[in-house]
């Protein structure tokens, strides 16, 4: 050796640019399917230069990586692999992601940060309930708490007699779960008078959208401080983002990965604030890089500097999927935005469903049908509120609580009745 770098190797953290250039030529010289795809959009890497070439360089979708499965995407040789994860996937093929070490790596260090950003220390006892295996929760939450220094309790999901026990015998003080899990594991922990008997003062939950209602009451019953975790199997998984002590948004580590803000149809970058697409790119990920990986999740970029002083850009809890998206009037309507008006208003169910239809010489016409108590002027406040939250005037049914169809699966919100 001559003491000077392979030419392969990986910028350090936190020069972007460096990262940016690295990616683009790793996953050009290191696997043909990222060969064809940038040549297909005339790239050439030579010509990248960093951050501000970002929007020159073409999408990614979940579609290529499951088309390129099982490896396709991998742009180290088979050997320099040491794990893969998978997703299971609601629709089609899983999802596959392959790890070189220096991967296994950068993930832990970056969730190691995610729990000291919420206040995680070497003394805490860790208690992870999620799912271990090909999943990516209970890998990438031991390896952070083990490499920040503190005791994992590795007890995976379910089971929630042999959870209260840990929690009791060893006194876990960090409790990593899905926020499901953990309304029932805080729903358990009222019903037996356990609640002065916990060490519990942290709570990490990721994986799904929760709403401000199941927060409060994860952190009324188990009196603790609960924080958001941000991640998908494609960028490593969980821990590649969270919420600070400030809880507005999750910052994202811009060491790492690059967010950005697209427009869902157009894919126009966003400024920052405006809601759209997750882009992601990644600056020093080994056996599958990301570039420009349409996530299909929705949120904004914080515009202004968070209080806490951490200097890693904001992103806000995710609002949906872009696959849940319906234009009405021209206006991008989403679901999870009903949600969180209903959630505001008294009386109101959870259960919702959205008519679109075309009237001749109005355009489209937004019905809105909630199950509600009836009351003095719930029509026309829910009208005003929902006016305010989507900018489009909707029309409001009430209906009888229970009478919407229920569905063990996903329950289905939009019909579209334009194209018949
Ligand atoms: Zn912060």
């Amino acid at each position: 050796m001559t003491g000077t770098a392979a030419p392969d190797a990986r910028p350090a953290p936190g020069d972007a640019d460096a990262g940016i250039r690295w990616t683009v030529r790793h996953a050009y010289e290191g696997s043909p399917w990222w060969r064809a795809h940038l040549e297909g959009a005339g790239v050439d890497p030579a010509s990248i230069t960093g951050l501000a070439d970002l929007e020159r360089l073409p999408f990614s979708t979940k579609m290529d990586l499951r088309d390129s499965y099982p490896l396709g995407w991998s742009c180290v040789p088979e050997s320099d692999v040491t794990r893969i994860h998978a997703s299971s996937g609601t629709t089609g093929k899983r999802t596959v992601c392959a790890y070189t070490r220096g991967d296994v790596d950068d993930w832990a260090d970056q969730f190691a940060r995610c729990f000291e950003t919420a206040g995680v220390t070497p003394d805490d006892r860790v208690q992870v309930m999620v799912g271990y295996g090909l999943w990516t929760a209970g890998a990438g939450f031991q390896a952070g708490a083990e490499r920040l220094g503190a005791m994992v309790v590795p007890t995976g999901p379910g089971n929630l007699e042999l959870q209260l026990e840990m929690m009791l015998d060893f006194e876990s003080t960090v409790l990593c779960a899905t926020s499901s899990f953990g309304l029932l594991i805080a729903e358990a922990v009222e019903e037996r008078g356990l609640a002065g008997k916990l060490a519990a003062r942290i709570g990490i939950f990721g994986s799904e959208r929760w709403g401000p209602k199941v927060r409060e009451r994860i952190r009324a019953l188990l009196g603790i401080e609960a924080f958001d975790i941000y991640g998908l199997t494609e960028l490593y998984g969980p821990g590649t983002g969270i919420e600070c002590p400030e809880h507005e948004g999750m910052h994202t580590w811009s060491d790492y990965y690059v967010v950005e803000v697209v427009d869902p149809e157009t894919g126009k970058a966003l400024a920052p604030g405006e809601q759209g697409e997750i882009v992601l790119t990644t600056l020093r990920k080994e056996a599958m890089p990301l570039i420009r990986y349409r996530t299909r999740d929705l949120s904004f970029v914080y515009p202004e500097p968070c209080r806490c002083g951490n200097v890693h850009p904001r992103i806000g809890q995710l609002a949906g999927r872009t696959d849940d998206m319906v234009k009405v009037k021209g206006v991008a309507v989403f679901p999870a935005q009903v949600e969180s008006v209903l959630a505001r208003v008294e009386g109101v169910g959870s259960e919702y469903q959205l008519h679109i239809h075309r009237e001749p010489g109005h355009g489209d016409v937004l019905l809105v049908r909630v199950e509600a108590e009836a009351r003095e002027g719930l029509q026309e406040d829910l009208v005003h509120q929902l006016r305010e939250g989507l900018s489009v005037r909707p029309q409001v049914e009430l209906v009888e609580p229970g009478s919407l169809p229920r569905s063990e699966r996903k329950t289905q919100r939009v019909f579209d009745h334009r194209s018949s």
